[in-house]
């Protein structure tokens, strides 16, 4: 049994207004118990401007769910219509920050030279990346999903020195999953996930790649959780479709009863 405290993160991508974000968070704070809450992480990662209502949410009730943001700009400040920096997310006490999710990578052209700034400057602030990673559709279909993979992690990791590197925490997210309802075999998510932990080693160490949590994505339920979870190098889920509903998230949080 890995000593990784397992991670489960609600990617709510653009859904949930503040206030609708406000009754969402109360909802999981009602269900989730201590208990839960010792077997696992609970996050979820609204959109920005849902941010202030949750932390005044979180700060208030001293709730135990962590939260954090979708995105984060490479750069600090200044002249960049529309981003949102690492300092601004820190000030609203923001744990984690999501880094180049495939709908960034698709729709953003997030490449993975920006992906690694965009790690720099969560670290810079003291956010803790979940870094996103995973192949198409057409990659798999070649049997390439491995050696892909790990290419985004290697350009991700390019001169993250190991005190940082250490608290990442990586989504493998086949694109093919992501919101089709078309989940990865456990097998399939513990092939990539493991062979992500071995490129740690090889980058850092062995020592640090066992401090790694490794989530998987893409459509994660209730009904498919405790499998993939059962997998070794699995440490948890980013959850986005299932994560909008209250009750399944709570159930995916309890994947183990
Ligand atoms: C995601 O957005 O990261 C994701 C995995 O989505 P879904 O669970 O809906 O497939």
């Amino acid at each position: 049994m890995s000593s990784r405290t397992p991670l489960m993160a609600g990617n709510w991508k653009m859904n949930l207004n503040h206030l609708e974000a406000i009754a969402h968070v109360q909802k999981l704070a009602f269900a989730l118990a201590d208990k839960d809450y010792e077997a696992c992480e609970v996050a979820v990662l609204p959109p920005f401007t849902d941010l202030r209502s949750v932390q005044t949410l979180v700060d208030g009730d001293k709730l135990k769910i962590k939260y954090g943001a979708q995105d984060i700009s490479a750069q600090d400040s200044g002249a960049y219509t529309g981003e949102i920096s690492g300092s601004m997310l820190a000030k609203l006490k923001c744990t984690y920050v999501a880094i180049g999710h495939s709908e960034r990578r698709q729709y953003h052209n997030e490449t993975d030279e920006l992906v690694n700034a965009k790690v720099k400057a969560a670290y810079k602030h003291g956010l803790t990346p979940i870094l996103c990673v995973g192949e198409g559709l057409d990659i798999r279909k070649a049997g390439n999903q491995v050696s892909y993979t790990l290419a985004q992690v290697d350009g991700a990791f390019k001169d993250v020195p190991a005190e940082q590197a250490e608290s990442i925490v990586i989504a493998y997210e086949p694109v093919w999953a992501i919101g089709t309802g078309e989940v990865a075999t456990p097998e399939d998510a513990q092939e990539v996930c493991g062979a992500i932990r071995g490129r740690l080693a090889e980058l850092y160490s062995q020592e640090l790649a066992d401090k790694v949590r490794i989530q998987y994505g893409g459509s994660v339920k209730a009904g498919n959780v405790a499998a993939i979870m059962a997998q070794p190098d699995v440490d948890g889920a980013l959850v986005g479709g299932a994560s909008l509903d209250a009750d399944e998230f709570v159930k995916i949080v309890r994947f183990r009863d």
